[in-house]
């Protein structure tokens, strides 16, 4: 079993640890941005107020408002979506997939950025870190304050996220996100505030680089398979499988499990106490699903950490997976790229290890 470990991108990256932001006019690389929408496109009536509404803003006013990014990169836009990332979904998810791997084989572009809201921004992230096929930077942006906010991030996040995919030393490391001066990996971003600007942190696997006004500085490669190196292809698929997320508690039955079984779920992902545990009776429900077929893993409702295969819970013995350092939003992109084909259970868990 291969193990997530740092590509020796480093050796490259090391020759041209910072990148010049400013480039001169004729070789500037080609950018497209893709929009979806979310705070960074959003809109209230006025500068100090906490309500707003996410996807407001059209892509051609998202490029209007930052001027700047003429000296680092040649852009043009595309509207994918305008909605908030809480109601991301599915299709949504296949329609940017497929115009980004589009894209990214075109000779005459270089980069791609995606705006998207903070909500769901590590699933689609990391989704597309698993099925999009190029080494090319896809460099995805966000912001927490809405476009009308005083002290708005979105102009900077987006400034920031064009200088990264405009910089050839972002090739390579899988998809990544760019937010508050931060490069993180798709693979080890997460949400850790509803309100700070400061909410993304890469809790484990640590930042892939920071930039801050243009200027990228990159420290490792990506932490996992992805991309080009990813066995995952989204090629004749016109769905994703059904996988629920299941958060254990005091005092847990096993209704809710039984309840994602019956409403079609062909995965089940329990977000644990601890080390992915969860109550006697919660494994009981767990272990019956798993022994009927449906796909069982255990990842944590804990903010950082592994789960073990086989520590407190006998995997082996139940039937079930492990998710390793993916936390329960992530493990259940992998488990629904997984079961789109029939794979034995040491196959599934390898998964979890590899990605
Ligand atoms: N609810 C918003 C969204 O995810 C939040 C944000 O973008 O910051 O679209």
């Amino acid at each position: 079993m291969t193990c997530k470990v740092r590509l020796p991108l480093a050796l490259a990256a090391l020759a041209t640890l910072v990148a010049s932001p400013a480039l001169a006019a004729d070789k500037l690389p080609n950018v497209v941005v893709l929009a979806t929408g979310g705070t960074i496109a959003g809109a209230a009536s006025s500068d100090v107020q906490a309500g707003y509404t996410s996807g407001q803003v059209g892509v051609d006013q998202l490029l209007a408002a930052v001027p700047q990014t003429k000296k680092l990169a040649t852009l043009r836009g595309e509207q994918i979506a305008n909605i908030g990332s809480q109601d991301m979904n599915d299709e949504v998810w296949l329609k940017l997939a497929r115009r980004v791997n589009e894209l990214v084989a075109m000779p005459d572009v270089d980069g791609i950025v995606i705006s998207h809201g903070t909500d769901t921004i590590e699933e689609t992230a990391y989704f597309l870190n698993l099925v999009v096929k190029s080494k090319k930077p896809v460099v995805m942006t966000a912001s927490m304050r809405p476009s009308t906010a005083l002290s708005a991030d979105g102009p900077l996040n987006f400034y920031n996220a064009v200088a990264v995919a405009a910089n050839k030393d972002a090739a390579g490391r899988g998809v990544l996100v760019v937010i508050n001066d931060w490069i993180h990996g798709a693979s080890s971003l997460t949400k850790m505030s509803t309100t700070a600007v400061q909410t993304f942190m890469s809790p484990l696997r640590g930042l892939v680089g920071t930039v801050a006004y243009g200027e990228a500085e990159f420290y490792r490669g990506p932490v996992g398979r992805n991309t080009v190196d990813s066995e995952f292809s989204l090629d004749g698929v016109t769905a994703l499988p059904r996988v629920d997320i299941v958060m254990a508690h005091e005092n847990m039955d096993g209704a809710i499990i039984d309840g994602a079984a019956a409403a079609g779920a062909r995965g089940i992902v329990i977000a644990g106490v601890g080390n992915g545990n969860m109550t006697e009776a919660g494994l009981k429900a767990l272990a019956a699903q798993a022994k009927k077929g449906i796909v069982c893993v255990r990842s944590t409702r804990v903010a950082t950490g592994r789960v073990g295969r086989n520590v407190e819970v006998d995997d082996e013995k139940l039937g079930l997976i492990a998710s390793d350092d993916l936390n329960p939003q992530k493990a259940r992109v992998l488990l629904r790229l997984a079961l789109l084909k029939p794979r034995s259970l040491t196959e599934m868990q390898r998964l979890f290890v590899e990605y």
